[in-house]
């Protein structure tokens, strides 16, 4: 189905207006099978966007050495946690690949090498998502992983490079947490953050909304409450993608605006 979307002298995917971009706050995989506020955030955004040809995740699950794109037909739903109810682990989101989009990942990017994996899948970053915004997991999906080895600035940069896919439909989602340390999470504060934790929270929105992108990309330089925010940079990195490609007048808008557990924010972007 999805060559429906592919045309077939190029190959490449067809024209499109300019698909938005997100960052999405994932928390706990547990959304995935919940319907709370945050769920209910995903479900709107699902219907009101326009409806991709395929879908690109930057998950904060999938670290790896070197860029890679997964680009079998059909990516496997990785259950990649522990400790959490059968339910959880029943769930499967069978959306198709996409070896087109991988393709077209590693002939757009220059910056650097782009491996094919054969191996990878979905992770609970994509899933726990997309099951909500795409329940009939018929939009091919592949994903694109973090490079460890390499700092902030290389994966703003690496984001801008995949700039033209957003006019051909692709809808690229940077899937993270802003505010992420697991270490001090509180089970007592389910609606709230510790005040550090709305702190960075508000920081970061604040540098989003002014275009100070490279503040944000020197996070570290940002002070102790992103410190604790950001106490390993998985979580946050995808958002670099998602600002990578924001063009200078693009509106941006925040949804699922809320910190639970005291140390993790659901805090998510739209641009466009
Ligand atoms: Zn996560």
């Amino acid at each position: 189905m999805q060559l429906n979307h592919l045309n077939k002298l190029t190959g490449s995917f067809d024209s499109t207006a300019k698909m938005p971009v997100l960052f999405v706050g994932h928390g706990s995989p547990m959304n995935a099978i919940e319907q709370n506020e945050f769920t209910l955030g995903w479900q709107a955004l699902g219907h009101s966007l326009p409806r991709p040809n395929a879908i690109l995740c930057i998950s904060a699950h999938w670290e790896t050495k070197g860029t890679f794109v997964t680009a079998m037909e059909k990516p496997q739903t990785i259950h990649d946690f522990g400790g959490f109810p059968q339910a959880l682990f029943d769930v499967q989101y069978p959306a198709p690949g996409s070896p087109e989009l991988a393709m077209e990942i590693q002939r757009n990017i220059t910056k650097t090498n782009v491996g094919s994996d054969d191996k990878w899948g979905l992770d609970h970053g994509t899933w726990s998502v997309l099951k909500i915004m795409y329940p009939g997991a018929e939009i091919p999906v592949i994903q694109m992983s973090l490079d460890y080895l390499q700092n902030p600035q290389f994966h703003y940069d690496l984001g801008k490079e995949l700039a033209s896919l957003r006019r051909k439909g692709i809808l690229i989602i940077g899937s993270g947490n802003m505010v992420h340390n697991l270490r001090v999470l509180d089970w007592n504060k389910p609606d709230q953050g510790f005040d550090w934790a709305q702190e960075a929270n508000a920081k970061f929105k604040k540098l989003i909304t002014a275009n100070e992108h490279q503040q944000l990309i020197n996070y570290h330089s940002l002070g102790h409450e992103v410190e604790l925010a950001v106490p390993s940079p998985e979580h946050y990195l995808p958002l670099l993608y998602t600002l990578g490609l924001k063009t200078e007048n693009e509106e941006v808008s925040f949804f699922n605006d809320k910190s639970v557990m005291g140390s993790l924010s659901m805090t998510s972007v739209k641009i466009g």
